[in-house]
């Protein structure tokens, strides 16, 4: 072993659709896509052919020369984006795509502060880390961080106790943040926020909280950035979690699926921000080389195709449905929420003291992981398994799924 980290004991072998096989030839389920990646599936005969296509012609272009295929990229990203996002830089991660957004924002609105949310991922560079929640983070990397941050209207673990509607609660301490002048927090350049939480444990707002903040951003003269990169993409059965509530930012970043499969995310904005900067005033080596950008290509033609969001709200709904009645009376599973097929299941101690029960959370996902399924686990407590399945996924393997997840549950 010459890496520090490759905690998981499969070792990834060959992977197809929703299944992976490891190098004995066992196959697994993989309803986590691979963190949220796959979400036309693994190795799909589209996006394969086009990477083998184009690695036949160029994989490689500096990122500051124009190349067709970079530029049908732009076209598919904008033609899928939320309204008046128009304009499109590229990048590797979404890490880097995060750190773009909170850059441009500053050189915007010449503020620097940031406010983001308790629970946020932004990834894990020592520019994004520092607006992610977990202090344990920043520590690994020495670094303090860089935002105000605000409680996330969690509606199962609330930090307003009894009838305290929490998104209300949560738009008040913004706002307050945002207007109070002696409320102590710097006018930010932006609010960064993630429409739905993924790693925070797929948590779903309640109604109208997105919709505040857009009012309070534009009150404030605030730059409004959504992080899709895990939420995007189909995932919760719109194309953009924010259609859900019929919100769009100022910029939006998006990653993960997008790459179908390889590495690529991207900063999408309003023209008259994204122009801000001058051309080459931000840059990398490999800003979607051709490969990259030849499979995203075919990846948006595929979730377009294959229907595959409809695909994700109708199979999402199935199985939220089924596991809120098959865990009905289950002690140890506090809430089972999502949209689309991206389901949060909170594993508790009891029912009534909701604490949060991390160990079982991973005894629950080693027993799947033997029994050959797959899923992730997050939440600010490491207590939520989390199934963000590939959205090819067939109904009767993802019924299958959902026996063993209550049986191994009970
Ligand atoms: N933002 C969100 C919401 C994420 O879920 C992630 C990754 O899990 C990131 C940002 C960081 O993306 P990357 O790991 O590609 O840097």
């Amino acid at each position: 072993m010459r890496t520090f980290w490759e905690p998981e004991p499969v070792v990834w072998a060959r992977t197809e659709g929703c299944h992976v096989w490891d190098a004995d030839g066992r196959s697994y389920l993989d309803l986590y896509a691979g963190f949220a990646v796959a979400n036309v599936g693994y190795c799909h005969p589209r996006v394969t052919e086009a990477i083998r296509e184009q690695a036949g012609v160029m994989t490689h272009a500096p990122s500051a020369a124009p190349t067709a295929v970079r530029a049908e990229l732009y076209e598919r990203l904008v033609a899928i984006a939320p309204p008046a996002l128009d304009r499109v830089l590229l990048t590797i991660t979404g890490a880097m795509a995060n750190e773009m957004a909170v850059q441009l924002a500053r050189a915007v609105t010449g503020r620097r502060n940031v406010i983001t949310f308790s629970g946020a991922y932004a990834g894990r560079t020592v520019g994004a880390v520092r607006y992610s929640g977990k202090r344990s983070y920043r520590e690994a990397f020495g670094v303090t961080a860089d935002a105000h941050f605000v409680p996330y209207p969690d509606p199962y673990r609330s930090p307003w106790a009894g009838e305290t509607d929490p998104g209300a609660a949560a738009l008040g301490l913004l706002e307050n943040a945002l207007v109070d002048p002696a409320s102590g927090v710097e006018p930010p350049a932006c609010v960064l926020l993630e429409p739905i939480q993924g790693n925070g444990g797929v948590v779903v707002p309640p109604a109208g909280f997105l919709r505040g903040v857009r009012e309070l951003c534009d009150r404030t003269g605030t730059v409004l950035v959504f992080d899709e990169i895990q939420c995007g993409f189909g995932r919760s059965g719109l194309m953009w979690a924010c259609e859900h509530e019929d919100v769009v930012p100022d910029l939006m970043t998006v990653g993960k699926g997008i790459g179908g499969g390889l590495a690529l995310a991207a900063l999408l904005g309003r023209e008259e921000l994204m122009t801000t900067w001058e051309p080459d005033a931000v840059t990398s080596t490999f800003l979607a080389n051709a490969l990259n950008a030849a499979a995203a290509c075919a990846s948006i033609d595929v979730l377009r195709d294959e229907g595959l969001v409809e695909r994700s709200a109708q199979l999402g709904a199935h199985a939220l449905a089924r596991l809120q009645s098959e865990l009905a009376k289950n002690p140890a599973v506090g809430d089972v929420r999502g949209r689309g097929l991206f389901v949060g299941l909170e594993i508790v101690r009891d029912r009534a003291s909701r604490q949060p029960d991390p160990e079982r959370g991973g005894r629950a996902q080693r027993e799947l992981r033997e029994r050959g399924v797959l899923v992730g686990r997050g939440g600010r407590h490491g207590n939520v398994l989390i199934l963000s399945p590939p959205l090819v996924i067939e109904e009767d393997v993802l019924d299958g799924a959902l026996d063993t997840i209550a049986e191994v549950l009970r």
